[in-house]
């Protein structure tokens, strides 16, 4: 088995591990969990080494890395989802190849997002990103702004909306995080049973490597965890 190989598989028991147990903690099945391998620092030898550790639910922030390797794996199994913001001029291309757009920052992204998926017969799965910390450089809808927003999902039939994103404030500490991510969770709780039938908030998508199991603890359903994964490995 290659180092790489090796390596990696290490640091994904690693992380599983520490998801299992925040799990624990907290009273949930870490199978409500989902692992989003971020492979935006690596190449595509390094994401095969994750696909065989059984990742396969892979992030990317910028679209045109994310469709370079989608190219170059097209025959493997991964599922991709798009963490980061999505100009509305790269979202034709981008779209065929993800599973789910992390991103959805903006009225005129949903739209466009919404009229593409419509044009090619297919529904998109989005979380509505949320800034919940209030970072005048981050992406994404004010907390109070999210109500109005979900209201206009009857204009939106390419889209389901199945849930909402954020990141904590920027170099904060987990326990910092953990006020954003139950932010998050006290929004979605909110939201929920006001919003029109065709939106669904059952994901929380939030917590990175260094906070990701405080974020389980508050109920991330998805965790974006990338430098984790490739301690020990020459990028
Ligand atoms: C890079 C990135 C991550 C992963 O960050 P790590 O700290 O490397 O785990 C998660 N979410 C988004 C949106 C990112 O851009």
């Amino acid at each position: 088995m290659s180092s790489t190989v090796q390596r990696i598989a290490e640091n994904v028991a690693r992380v599983r591990d520490a998801i299992e147990r925040a799990a624990q903690r907290s009273q949930r099945r870490a199978d409500e969990i989902r692992l989003i391998a971020v492979s935006k620092y690596v190449d595509t030898d390094v994401i095969e080494a994750l696909l065989e550790a059984g990742c396969h639910d892979l992030g990317e922030s910028r679209p045109q890395h994310l469709w370079k390797k989608a190219e170059q794996l097209v025959e493997r199994p991964v599922h991709w989802h798009m963490i980061g913001h999505l100009q509305r001029n790269k979202a034709r291309r981008t779209l065929p190849w993800i599973d789910m757009l992390h991103a959805g920052d903006s009225v005129r992204l949903l739209d466009t997002v919404n009229q593409l998926s419509i044009e090619s017969g297919r529904t998109c799965q989005v979380l509505v990103e949320v800034n919940v910390s209030g970072d005048e450089s981050k992406h994404g809808f004010q907390p109070e702004q999210v109500p109005e927003v979900l209201d206009q999902a009857v204009r939106w039939p390419g889209l389901r909306i199945c849930g909402l994103m954020a990141m904590a404030r920027w170099g904060s500490e987990p326990d910092e995080a953990r006020y954003d991510f139950i932010a998050l969770r006290q929004l979605r709780d909110r939201l929920i049973g006001t919003v029109p039938d065709q939106v669904r908030l059952d994901h929380l998508s939030m917590g990175m490597s260094s906070d990701f199991e405080v974020a389980i603890e508050e109920g991330a359903t998805m965790v974006r965890v990338g430098s984790s994964l490739f301690e020990g490995i020459a990028g």
